[in-house]
């Protein structure tokens, strides 16, 4: 029995394990509910030795830094483009890497100590430590100055997780993930990029606006998950844009060569034919693996799933006092604001007076491409397998960003749709759009969406010209009808 304190038989009313989105959006909100909170958080170094301060992988190796390389890429492009619309600019721009880099680090490290006040201002003890179970209600942390053992009554485990390595020679001593990527200490050069979800496409997409050479390697299919429309029209606006795709390979080995270059050997996984090649870089974007190793869920009797953990819609584990959200929940998007709202919620019920549970569907992404792609809501096919093809009606039309004009950028992958029921009211099941500033675009539609948006509402809002977001609005095309989907005019 733990000893007895002025909060009862424990240390703390709640255990956070974890400080990313998940984790300290969940402690803040106990303590602002009144609970006497500790939230744990731990950084493995990687392989190479990257490591980073609290604050999770968002802020770290993730959302942040990634989004601040695409608007680097991005402001390349704008460059070029400038001098079509006036601009005297000198030709030879080049990126400087490790200045991006600097900026970028440092503008972490300011968030990190921003996110450190914070927990201080709002009173959440913060432990940097590696907490592992020793109990349901005890818990050993690991720290630089010992180990000590703490309890609580109630565990949130918001451990998130780490990029996956392949089980091949030569990965782990000569691979990178997008946990050293953003940090890089040398120029990335000739890239393989490995994997073709959100990751690699977005890693992708940047090296190349940066004027590195990546090539993407496919194992099966790009952006699973996703409607796969879009998701041929994001691989084809990235070849377009000169990024190879390697279709049906995965890789064999990995080896360094004298040269200080990567050969890489990889297979087509039909075929068999074997090929190799060499890189400067070679980036595993192989998908992440959930953090429940160091855990020792087992001595608390909580049941993992494929490295992950299964919660019910309280996000309650199978031990009654022990938690979970974020990335190490199973088969819910991994994305910042789903683990900030899940665990916000989580801890309102806990120690608020709310009976608000999460609400996971529709919820609304970005993928970071060149040109970028949001969505919300079903995906063509998902909505077809769910409804019926005969039920379902996709309203579809190619555009022209006005911006695109002058600088005479590509138009071939603008296009958007509305995937909506066929009959009745016509409500809008999904709604995607490739083309600039997707997030912005898709955000406010995905509040319609969720408020039951009909394709009827949809035509009948006037747009705010000139913007690519009125395309919605212009929508007027169906597939069923066969017309041709590609506009006439812009302004009647
Ligand atoms: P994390 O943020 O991973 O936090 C978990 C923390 O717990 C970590 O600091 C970890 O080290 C620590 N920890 C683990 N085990 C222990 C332990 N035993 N004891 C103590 N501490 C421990 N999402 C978006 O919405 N938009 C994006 O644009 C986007 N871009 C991304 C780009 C990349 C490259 C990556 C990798 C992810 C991206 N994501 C994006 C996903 C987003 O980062 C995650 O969904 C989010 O960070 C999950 O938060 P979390 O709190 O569950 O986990
Ligand atoms: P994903 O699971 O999205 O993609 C993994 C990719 O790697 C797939 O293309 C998969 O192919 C391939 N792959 C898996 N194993 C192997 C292997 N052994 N050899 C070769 N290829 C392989 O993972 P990511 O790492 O890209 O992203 C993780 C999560 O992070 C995302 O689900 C997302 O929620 C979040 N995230 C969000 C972002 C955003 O909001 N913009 C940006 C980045 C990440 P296959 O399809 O064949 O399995």
């Amino acid at each position: 029995m733990a000893p007895v304190t002025e909060n009862g038989p424990y240390d703390y009313d709640l255990i956070v394990i974890g400080g990313g989105s998940a984790g300290l959006a969940c402690a803040k909100e106990a303590v602002a509910c009144g609970a006497r909170v500790v939230c744990l958080d731990y950084v493995k170094p990687t392989p190479l030795g990257t490591k980073w301060g609290v604050g999770g992988t968002c802020v770290n190796v993730g959302c942040i830094p990634k989004k601040l390389m695409h608007q680097a890429s991005l402001l390349g492009e704008a460059v070029h483009e400038a001098a079509a619309y006036g601009w005297n600019v000198n030709e030879k721009i080049k990126p400087d890497w490790n200045k991006l880099v600097s900026s970028v680090q440092n503008h972490i490290k300011s968030v990190n100590w921003v996110t450190r006040v914070d927990l201080r201002d709002k009173k959440v003890e913060y432990i940097n430590g590696l907490g592992s179970f020793l109990d349901p209600h005890t818990m050993t942390i690991k720290m630089k100055s010992g180990d000590r053992k703490i309890t609580s009554q109630t565990f949130v485990i918001a451990v998130g997780g780490r990029p996956r390595y392949p089980d091949i020679p030569g990965a782990v001593e000569y691979g990178i993930t997008s946990d050293d990527l953003f940090s890089l200490n040398r120029e990335p050069g000739k890239t393989l990029v490995v994997g073709a979800g959100y990751i690699g496409l977005e890693c992708a997409g940047f090296l190349k606006g940066l004027g590195y050479e990546p090539t993407v390697m496919v194992r099966s299919i790009v952006l699973r998950g996703f409607d796969q429309q879009m998701a041929g029209l994001v691989a084809d606006s990235m070849e377009e844009r000169g990024i190879p795709f390697l279709y049906q390979y995965v890789p064999l080995s990995v080896e360094k060569l004298s040269s200080g270059k990567l050969l890489v050997k990889y297979e087509h996984s039909q075929s068999g034919e074997v090929r190799s090649d060499t890189f400067d870089t070679v980036l595993w974007a192989i998908g992440r693996k959930g953090l429940v190793d160091d855990l020792n869920l087992a001595n608390a009797g909580v049941h993992t799933f494929k490295d992950k953990i299964q919660v019910d819609s309280y996000e309650a584990t199978n031990v009654p006092n022990i938690y979970a959200v974020g990335d190490i929940i199973y088969g819910k998007p991994e994305l910042t604001p789903v683990a900030v709202l899940a665990g916000r919620l989580l801890a309102r019920r806990l120690y608020g007076e709310s009976t608000q549970r999460m609400d996971y569907t529709d919820v609304a992404t970005t993928v970071f491409t060149p040109l970028e792609y949001a969505c919300v809501g079903l995906s063509e096919e998902d909505a077809v397998k769910e409804f019926g093809a005969d039920e379902i009606e996709v309203f579809h039309g190619y555009y022209k960003p006005t911006e695109f004009f002058i600088p005479q950028k590509s138009v071939r992958h603008c296009y958007l749709k509305a995937v909506a029921e066929r009959h009745g009211e016509q409500r809008v099941y999904g709604l995607h759009y490739l083309g600039p500033v997707a997030g912005e675009v898709i955000q406010g539609f995905a509040a319609a969406l969720k408020s039951g948006l009909t394709i009827k509402t949809l035509m009948n809002t006037v747009g705010i010209h000139p913007t690519t977001a009125e395309e919605f609005t212009r929508l007027n095309i169906t597939k069923r009808s066969g017309l041709d989907p590609t506009p006439a005019s812009c302004c009647s």
